[in-house]
Parts: C-alpha cells; structure tokens; sequence
C-alpha cells in the first residue's frame, strides 16, 4: 500500500495495481487481497490502493506507474447496493470501512476508479473485475436510476472484464501482458480468455462459431429481452460455452465462457495462502466486515439452487467446488498461529452451508435444468452431509479448539434428506439460532424465486422441533423471507403474515426486494413478466414496496422469537 513497503520488499515497481472500494484487509473472503497473494505467488508484484480519493489521482499514483496493468473493483459490494438501501435512502454506514464510516467510495466506483486511472497513467491496460463488473457485464437494468444501462465494460472504457471468481482469468490476463511483444497492443495479448468480456475490435474480431444474446437497443425497445439475454448468461455460466456476443450501436460485446474451476488442490493452496487475516497496520479503528469473518473458513465455492434473485449463480456459478478435509484441517489448524485467536471458529461453509462435497453426477453435461433443487431436486444431485458433519467434527478435535459453529444458512430441502446431518448440526454446531430462507409461502412466488414448496419448511420445522426436543436445547428458527419480489401482491403478503402469527412468530430477517444489477429476479422486475413471458404484477413503487414490507413487519403477534439483526443480501 505504500512506498516504504515496496523498498523493504526490495521491489522497485509493482507490475500489476489493483485498486478496491474495500478497505485492505488481508482474509481470503475479500477479493483484491485474494487475487493479490494469488498473483504474488505466481510471481508477480502487487500493489493494493484501497478506497482512493476520486477528485484527483494522487493516491492511485502513490506507487509509481504498474508494469503490466491496473485491476478495478468497486469492492465486495456493488457501490449503489453500498450506498443506498431498498427504498433508495442513503445508508449511514458501511462495514467494508475503517469505523464503519459512510462515503468513503464513490458511486459506480468502476467507472470512476478507471478514469482515475487513466488520467494517472495513460495507456495502462485496464482489467475490471469484482461483484459490480460481473453483474454489470452486459446490458443491465440499474434500480437506482430505474434505466437500461451499458455493459461497464463499455461505460468505463476498460480493456477487458474478469467475470465470476476471477483467479484463473486475471493470471492468464497478466502473464498475457507480461509475454506480450514490445508495442503489442493490450486488445491483441487479451482477446479469446476464458472468464472474459472485451469488445470486439478490427484485430481481435469476433470468433466464428458465437450465440448473440439480444442487442442493447433491442432490449431498451422490449424489456422482456432482458429476461432472455439474463437467462442465456445464466446458462451459459453453468454449461461453458458457446461464446457469447451482444451488440451495443458499432461495438459487440465478446462474453468468453467461464473460466474452468480451480482444482480442489489449487483451491486449498489459494485458501492457504499466508494471510495475516488482520486490517492493513495503517487503519486507526476496525473494518466491520472482518470480525464476523476473521476466523472462518471457506469450504466449498457455488450454489446449485439457481434463485433467482440470487447474484451467486451468476458470478460463482451452480457447479459446486469443494476444499479437501486435509486443506480445511490445515488452514484451521495454522489459525493458532494468528493475534487473536482464541478458540473458536465462528463458521465453517460456504454460500450454502451443507453443499460442500455436493456433486453433479449425471453421466453426460447436457443438463438445460436451471437449478440443481427446483422445482424438485435433481435424482443426479448428490450431497455429502454426513461426510460434513464428519468434518465439522474432525475440526472440533483439533488441539485447542474450543468451539465450531456452521453460521451460514442451509437448504431445508437437502438437510431433510440426510437427517444424521441435521441432528449433528443442531446438537453441536449451531448456538441458539438456525439460519433458514423460506422466502415466501405463496407457491407462484416461491416458483418465480426458484425456492422449495412452503409445504417443505414446514416439514424441517417439525424435524427441527423434533431434533430440538431430542437434545434438550432451546434453538430458534431464523426465517429470511422476502417482501415486493417480482410476482408478489398484497394479498400473498398477508397470508405469509398470517402463517407467522398463527405460530406466534415475529419475522425479523425480512428483505425487501432489491433489483441488483444482472439477475433473473431483476429482468422480471423490470419487464414485468415471468421467464415464460407470464404478465406478473410487480410492486414497483416505493409506497407499495413499504405496504408489502409492513404487512410482514409490522404484523402483530405474541412473544417476539426472530432476531433483530439487519439484513443484506445479494453480495457473495
Ligand atoms: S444434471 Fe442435475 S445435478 Fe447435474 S447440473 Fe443438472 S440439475 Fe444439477
């Protein structure tokens, strides 16, 4: 981060700058200090500018000029998701930054970063990557501005977007610069990678065999052609290729198929890397976001539920990659080493906790399915549940361990069918409260979600009880549920209401429906109709998003059990 580092790393220049709306905070579960041990380890010196002034270049200059190319990301969160909340307010805070301050990074914090890049050095490739470049990476509807808007690859005027877990194309970007020819130009060494959206130019035209998703102008004219182009992309993240292209005026668009997973050996080695899993020494106060996750580890990447409102299936992908036991028993065994530690694991999973060693076993990669679970599970889905349980019990027998807990929240569905996991789980690894999503009890919105019949919550609830009863402990549900999404009226929010008063619970963890950038939910929202081309009713105003929200809010019921935490979804 400053000069003084890079002479006691006897380094006279960096080759790659990579500039982030998060503060820097060395823990594998933020990108940019992800991708730059990564980098660092395949031989290459990276810079990190973290939440840089934007009325002039001084700090992206800091370091001195990059060798090869810069890496711009807004950071864990697209920035307007940052900034503003369902009903468009300003938020007060943010937990990516030091004191949890507001304000320290502009909004669409890609597009500014780049043009302070480039006025700080001209000519410098630039490689867009992140939350807010994946979900950004073709033509978008933007809810903060309730308008159509360009790829960001387009509006930033970057050289190339590293879409999804963006190790494998990032690395192939830089070696491609560093074994570029003198004066080669940067759209020639970066055309045809894998994990890629550039735009096609005179020298790097478009390959031959390409699908085109709707043009741009042809989805400002018919809205419901971003329902299609949404779900060619979706298809397309989970099958691999073909290439895709979309034409904005004279540019097209070149979207290369995703990059191939990490191997699980490269994944525990990624997770292994030296991490201090502490804030940059520069910072005077605490980043938020780094205590709920400092002693965590990270078990497995994807979600093969496809939701649709979901950003993960559209930047991680449905296919589940796993870490090995050893690799997660390494990693959490080595905490010990770290300030602070003090025993306890405070989760153990990924985007969905009891989806780790989940595998897709049909014999052949046709599959068309747009989720792995609905609308009911997939006979070739397999789990590994009890080999989790198994897991969280191997690193609870690790020396010096006092407490393991899974935190992130469970499919019901898949819990329902191993019930030796569920039982582990409540009796040893999760406190007072279970995590769980129902969404919603209406079966057209639960449909229109891709999410499990209600009938099947209502199941694991009478498991949970059960298992609750069985091992003498006082446990909680804590049901995520959704207001205004797509679909949704009045009338199915009072019933959803009525089921949780009927049972004396008060629903805290509700989410009004936010239309972030690139998902199925939010092409719904904005043409008004169903992927089948169904007209939908769609709360769009925000008196009526607040009516649906206090239905469910505001209901009255008899002795509170939810929790009161705030809620923020959609970021992975
Ligand atoms: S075949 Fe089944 S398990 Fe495999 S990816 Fe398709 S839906 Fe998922």
């Amino acid at each position: 981060m400053a000069q003084s580092e890079l002479n006691r790393l006897k380094w006279d220049a960096i080759d790659v700058l990579l500039v982030s709306g998060d503060a820097y905070v060395d823990h594998p579960t933020f990108g940019v200090p992800l991708l730059g041990r990564w980098l660092v380890a395949h031989g290459f010196r990276i810079g990190i500018i973290a939440q840089p002034r934007w009325d002039r270049p001084d700090d992206i200059l800091r370091l001195g000029r990059p060798r090869l190319c810069a890496g711009i990301t807004s950071g864990s969160l697209d920035s307007m998701l940052a900034h503003y909340t369902a009903f468009r307010k300003q938020r007060s805070d943010d937990a990516y930054t030091p004191g949890g301050l507001a304000g320290q990074r502009p909004n669409r914090a890609v597009i500014v970063y780049s043009n302070l890049v480039r006025q700080a050095f001209p000519g410098l490739p630039l490689v867009l990557g992140g939350i807010e470049a994946s979900m950004r990476r073709v033509s978008h509807y933007d809810f903060w501005t309730d308008a159509l808007r360009h790829s960001i690859l387009l509006d930033s005027k970057a050289d190339l977007l590293a879409y999804g877990m963006a190790e494998q194309s990032l690395l192939e970007a830089v070696q491609r610069l560093d074994q570029a020819a003198p004066g080669q130009h940067p759209a020639d060494a970066l055309a045809g990678i894998s994990g890629t959206v550039r735009c096609a130019t005179a020298r790097t035209p478009i390959p031959a065999a390409t699908v085109p998703l709707p043009a741009h102008e042809a989805i400002r004219q018919d809205p419901f052609q971003l329902v299609t182009a949404t779900l060619a992309i979706e298809a397309q993240i989970h099958r691999g290729g073909p290439v895709l292209t979309q034409q904005d005026g004279i540019r097209t668009l070149v979207i290369e198929p995703p990059a191939d997973p990490l191997d699980q050996t490269v994944l525990d080695r990624l997770y292994e890397l030296p991490f201090t899993r502490l804030p940059h020494p520069s910072y005077q106060q605490p980043v938020p976001a780094l205590e709920p996750v400092r002693f965590t580890v990270t078990t497995h990447r994807g979600c093969a539920g496809g939701c649709t409102f979901c950003a993960l299936a559209l930047h991680q992908g449905r296919r589940i990659q796993s870490r090995s036991v050893p690799g997660i028993l390494r990693e959490v065994r080595d905490m010990h080493r770290l300030t602070g530690w003090n025993g306890i694991l405070n989760n153990v999973g990924g985007p969905t906790a009891n989806f780790w060693g989940a595998r897709c076993t049909a014999p052949t990669s046709s599959c068309r399915r747009t989720s792995c679970l609905w609308p009911a599970p997939c006979p070739h889905f397999k789990t590994d549940q009890v080999g989790l349980a198994a897991l969280l019990r191997k690193l609870a027998a690790l020396p010096g361990m006092r407490q393991v807990r899974s935190a992130s929240g469970i499919r019901t569905d898949a819990a329902l069918r191993e019930p030796a996991y569920l039982d582990a789980l409540l009796r040893d690894f999760v406190g007072g409260q279970l995590t769980v999503a129902p969404e919603h009890r209406s079966p057209r919105v639960l449909d229109l979600m891709r999410k499990p019949s209600f009938e099947g919550f209502e199941e694991f609830v009478r498991c949970f009880e059960a298992a609750g009863k069985r091992s003498g402990r006082e446990q909680y549900i804590v049901p995520y549920l959704m207001s205004a999404f797509p679909g949704c009226t009045d009338r199915d929010m009072r019933e959803l209401a009525a089921w949780f008063r009927q049972r004396g619970w008060k629903p805290r963890q509700v989410q009004c429906f936010i239309p972030t950038p690139g998902t199925v939910a939010t092409a719904m929202y904005w043409s008004g109709k169903a992927p089948d081309g169904t007209p939908i009713h769609v709360a769009r105003s925000d008196a009526e998003r607040l009516r649906q929200h206090g239905l469910l809010i505001d209901s009255p019921a008899p002795p509170s059990r939810g929790t009161v935490n705030r809620r923020r979804r959609s970021a992975p």
